[in-house]
């Protein structure tokens, strides 16, 4: 309730990237309480973490002053200095890297959505002539989402978070998502289309909220989500259930599809994924002879590691083309691009093809070309049909995988990295293999690190400069997912900065001022958001007291321009995938560990591995700072079936060991019927901010983090250099007993 000192102001959840409306209540300057805004055409409710709201605004432990290192890095020792003075020392190293080495010397790591953080960041690199910047997009559907744009031309992110309507969606699918851990709100949208008459299949491993619910729940084993996805191309092309109409006239490849589907009947399918054969046939016949029907997008398809990955998720998008359900009312719309405003010319994508200085292509461009600059070009070329300048896909293309970044800054190979800003992303609990990006972080190769952040973690640690961010109740906030929608949400700063706190675009923009980039940077945020609105003609003043602007929907784009592929068509053959050697059509492949690929390790490691999974409480690494929030969920469970950890003496909430070939790590059992007996899965991205920031501790970065034992090589990572996050081979163990861990590499 309000009091009479206090004014209630529309603002934005500072929590996380959906950007929910909520009515921040103000006194004396000071966000008080919060509650949801009523009037949001979003959610009328905030989750568990946006109920956490004030408590993550005013946090005891939150950064607030810009910091330098003293001693090295780790040691915990830091001296306060002011913004000016950081930005200039972190300027003038900068540009003395780019004298010695080059710009493409410089990288950059993104993560969760600091509000126009990441549009800032691709502006600045662009402008700077770097191709080596990394987001959460290379852990959150990169490798989806470049199947998706090679095969349709378009991406259909967007359709999935738009919830469902009964009246529209005859039958929808989970796949690659858990919905009910990570988007709450349109979870709670498939439900209510559910008990309105929509079928809901759920394809999922592990049993969850989604799949307890599911009409059709397909619990395969990890990795073979290729497998599955053919083996329901089986039965559709076979009995004739696919779109005959749409494949004659919009797709190419058909017959190798055909082809290919062939070799994995029902029998085959069921064979390699453990799902039973008529559960198969009528899930294919479910989604295929549905008047609409949507799959939806997912991460986990992406994790699933070489050929594995490919095949699950070209797939996906086999599944939705061949029956039609792309572009359609109720099925999966393709996502708009943002024509009313000048996003894309303001993120300068034009020098990332054509710098005057930049010569070179990103760290890992040989090893996987298709997320490269060369790749970028190629996709331009081919979506200009739909995206007047072609950057429908630019922001997802060009990510450098972590493994080459690492050696860059280690080996110089292929050339050196000397700079590194990380930015909103705790790279130490969030890629594979993090000790490899430990050892890069520590060197003495690496010139420059800076982290700009909420709270100090265990990445930031490692750093030479550590700058405090603002939240989205004390900054403007406008979101567009990324420049993939034309959908807009824009709400002003609740409150001024507390401290001195500043927001992630003042960064890239005062770097840039002294940098040469002068004018190409509005000298505040407020001012930048005016430059993006002008072709909408409304100032963000104005434009952020309305809700925010949803253009109204299309369907069926390509009947007046075609699809945005060389051919124009549907490539079920990717051009794009063929040109950069790819074999589209090579098939399901067995996960580079399996008992099956390696029976050799599963001897040791005789368990298959879930991890990269999210869960409510949190927001990948973050948020574990929040009493609130950590009362619900204190420890990282590693869930295994009753049976399973009976046999090995494990009680529900006793300590363990799971290991790897690469080591070790302390979660807590939790015992889960229904889980298959050879299956478990790990929580990740833990860290411990009550534990000391100092190494050896480093906030115990390596006590549970999941991320530490998994690996980043060539070998083992998706087509796109994707981390393998699901469906490896691991062993566990009680905590308890003095068992010396078997195998280190
Ligand atoms: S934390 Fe929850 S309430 Fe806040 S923006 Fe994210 S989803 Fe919305």
């Amino acid at each position: 309730m309000s009091t009479s000192e206090t004014i209630v102001k529309k603002g934005t959840c500072p929590v996380c990237g959906n950007g929910c409306h909520l009515l921040a209540h103000v006194a004396d300057g000071r966000v008080v309480s919060t509650e949801p805004d009523p009037d949001s055409v979003m959610n009328r409710r905030l989750c568990e973490r946006g109920a956490a709201t004030v408590e993550y605004h005013t946090h005891p432990q939150r950064l607030n002053y810009p910091l330098k290192r003293l001693g090295g890095r780790g040691q915990g020792k830091w001296q306060r200095i002011g913004w000016e003075q950081a930005m200039d020392e972190i300027a003038a190293t900068l540009g003395g890297i780019r004298d010695r080495y080059g710009t493409e010397a410089v990288a950059v790591l993104g993560g969760s959505p600091h509000g126009p953080g990441d549009p800032a960041a691709w502006k600045w690199c662009n402008l700077w002539g770097t191709p080596n910047f990394f987001h959460l997009g290379k852990n959150c559907g990169e490798a989806e989402f470049l199947a998706e744009c090679a095969v349709y031309g378009y991406d259909t992110v967007t359709s999935w978070a738009e919830g469902i309507d009964p009246q529209k969606t005859a039958v929808a699918v989970m796949w690659g998502a858990n919905a009910s851990q990570s988007a709450p709100g349109l979870w709670r949208s498939w439900r209510r289309a559910q008990e309105k008459g929509t079928k809901v299949i759920v394809v999922d491993p592990r049993p969850t909220d989604c799949t307890a619910l599911a009409d059709i729940w397909l619990q395969l084993r990890p990795g073979t989500d290729g497998a599955l996805a053919l083996g329901m191309l089986n039965v559709i092309i076979e009995e004739g259930l696919y779109d005959r109409g749409f494949v004659e006239k919009w797709c190419t490849g058909f017959d190798q599809l055909s082809e290919l589907a062939r070799r994995y009947p029902p029998a085959e399918a069921s064979r390699i994924t453990r799902v039973p054969p008529e559960d198969i046939v009528r899930a294919a016949r479910m989604y295929a002879t549905a008047r609409a029907a949507l799959l939806s997008y997912g991460v986990a398809n992406c994790h699933l590691g070489s050929g594995a990955g490919l095949s699950g998720v070209l797939g996906k998008c086999w599944l939705r083309a061949i029956t039609g359900n792309i572009d359609r009312e109720g099925g999966n719309r393709f996502s708009d691009w943002p024509q009313y405003t000048a996003f894309l010319d303001e993120v300068d994508w034009e020098y990332q093809i054509n710098h005057p200085i930049r010569t070179r292509d990103n760290v890992s461009a040989h090893r996987w070309p298709i997320a490269s600059v060369k790749a970028l070009e190629m996709y331009r070329e081919a979506m200009k049909k739909v995206y007047p300048k072609g950057w429908g896909a630019a922001q997802y293309v060009i990510y450098p995988a972590p493994y080459y970044l690492w050696k860059a800054i280690l080996d110089d190979d292929p050339y050196p990295i000397k700079a590194m800003i990380s930015q909103g992303t705790n790279t130490l609990c969030s890629m594979g293999n993090s000790r490899h990006a430990y050892d890069a972080l520590k060197s003495d190769k690496l010139e420059l690190h800076v982290a700009m952040d909420h709270f100090m973690t265990p990445t930031a640690a490692i750093a030479d400069y550590v700058l405090p961010a603002t939240d989205a109740l004390e900054r403007p906030n406008m979101i567009n997912m990324w420049g993939m929608s034309n959908a807009y949400i824009g709400r002003e700063a609740a409150v001024s900065p507390l401290h001195q706190r500043h927001d992630d675009y003042q960064l890239w923009c005062d770097l840039g001022a002294r940098l040469g980039q002068g004018d190409m940077w509005p000298s505040t945020l407020e001012g930048w958001f005016d430059r993006l609105l002008e072709p909408a003609s409304v100032s963000f003043s104005d434009f952020a007291r309305s809700w925010g602007y949803t253009p109204p929907r299309e369907y069926q784009r390509y009947e007046k321009t075609g699809f945005g592929t060389f051919s124009g068509k549907v490539e079920l053959a990717p051009g794009i995938f063929t040109k950069l050697g790819y074999d589209p059509m090579e098939g399901y492949r067995e996960p580079p560990q399996s008992p099956v690929s390696t029976p050799e390790i599963a001897q040791d490691y005789p368990l298959i591995l879930i991890s990269g999974s999210r869960v409510r409480a949190y927001h990948h690494s973050s948020h574990r700072q929040v009493d609130s929030l950590r009362q619900r969920y204190p420890h990282p469970l590693l869930q295994i079936n009753p049976a399973t950890a009976s046999g090995l003496g494990i009680a529900d909430g006793e300590e363990v060991y799971i290991e790897t070939p690469l080591g070790r790590v302390k979660q807590r059992a939790q015992l889960v019927e229904g889980l298959p007996p050879d299956v478990v899965h790990a929580d990740g991205y833990w860290w411990y901010p009550e534990m000391p920031e100092a190494e050896p501790s480093l906030f115990g970065v390596w006590e549970s983090n999941i991320d530490s034992i998994l690996p980043d090589d060539p070998g083992v990572c998706d087509y796109t250099g994707d981390s393998y996050f699901r469906g490896l081979l691991c062993r566990v163990y009680r905590a308890v007993e003095k068992q010396p861990a078997i195998k280190r590499t």
